[in-house]
């Protein structure tokens, strides 16, 4: 029997999972990710993990069939080189694949981690019998993984659905990381919201929250208790999300959008608003499908074995 290895690198922790060659999961591995890890450092250390984990399943390395690899990264999926990683920024300009084969002589595929969450979404959650799906990760960031005809779209550079930074505002709103001021990333992920309680603090909004300490959770339950900056930010972020998925629409014409990451814990209050703004937006009979993510907590590594499949 042939086994797959998934892995999912994360900013803060990165998970593996071996899965026997019917798509079972067999052994799941969870480990904190340094975030200052180089690309070298960070490779050494999956190589260990691997070997560890097929030595504690009695297997020998030749039962892998190969390795998938989710990479929080901008990244070259057919050369499997990492340009840049916003959550490990000494991860960056590394040809990860060619150092991982070199030491491992095994099959390896990396790409992007949103596109290993559609994968996984498309062959084996809410996706499942659809032609075409966007899948939405709203979390720390905002992104997309482009499913066409089956298939993965990347992009000629690896880097499609990277929608997040494509512009709301012009020139107005907070500074991303992408160097452009008012990219929908810095209206709806998560880690601009310390920002924007600020900015709500400073414009004269009475609230509660506390920029340092305001996160997907304190929101919602500020939201509930009647707070008037937590309301304004939530219909903020869901008038925004609704724009970005309604042009997204307009150029791919996809009818599923399924959702993921950690602020989809927002739930109803927020995919209510969404489905609002989207449908002022929308004059069309034809339907249009928002899910949530069926997968949870293993749509990484369950996505990085498809990799391979
Ligand atoms: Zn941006």
């Amino acid at each position: 029997m042939k086994y797959i290895i998934g892995i999912d690198v994360g900013g803060t922790k990165t998970a593996y999972g071996l899965f026997d060659n019917v798509g079972n999961l067999v052994c799941k591995v969870k480990q904190a990710t340094a975030a200052e890890t180089d690309g070298p450092t960070l490779s050494d250390l999956i190589i260990k993990n691997i070997e560890t984990i097929v030595e504690k399943n009695n297997l020998v390395f030749d039962d892998l069939e190969g390795i998938g690899i989710g990479m929080p990264s901008f990244i070259n999926n057919e050369t499997g080189h990492i340009y840049m990683t916003s959550a490990m920024p000494a991860v960056k300009d590394f040809p990860m694949r060619d150092y991982l084969y070199e030491r491992m002589k095994t099959r390896i595929v990396l790409d992007n981690d949103a596109n290993a969450a559609a994968l996984a979404e498309f062959r084996h959650g809410a996706g499942r019998g659809a032609r075409h799906i966007i899948y939405v990760v709203i979390g720390t960031g905002f992104g997309c993984g482009i499913i066409i005809d089956g298939k993965v779209f990347s992009g000629s550079y690896g880097a499609a659905g990277e929608f997040g930074h494509a512009i709301a505002t012009p020139g107005e709103g907070i500074l991303c990381g992408c160097e452009n001021r008012g990219c929908y990333m810095s209206y709806i992920a998560g880690r601009h919201i310390p920002e924007r309680v600020k900015l709500g603090l400073e414009g004269g909004i009475k609230s509660r929250l506390v920029p340092e300490t305001t996160d997907g959770e304190t929101l919602l339950k500020a939201y509930k208790d009647g707070d008037l900056l937590a309301e304004k930010m939530i219909s903020e972020m869901a008038a925004y999300v609704a724009l970005c998925l309604f042009n997204v629409y307009q150029m791919l014409n996809i009818d599923l959008f399924v959702f993921g990451g950690g602020l989809t814990a927002l739930g109803d209050v927020f995919f209510d608003k969404i489905r609002e703004e989207f449908n002022k937006l929308y004059h069309i009979p034809f339907p249009v499908h928002f899910k949530i993510s069926e997968l949870n907590d293993d749509i990484g590594i369950i996505g990085a074995a498809e990799f391979l499949r």
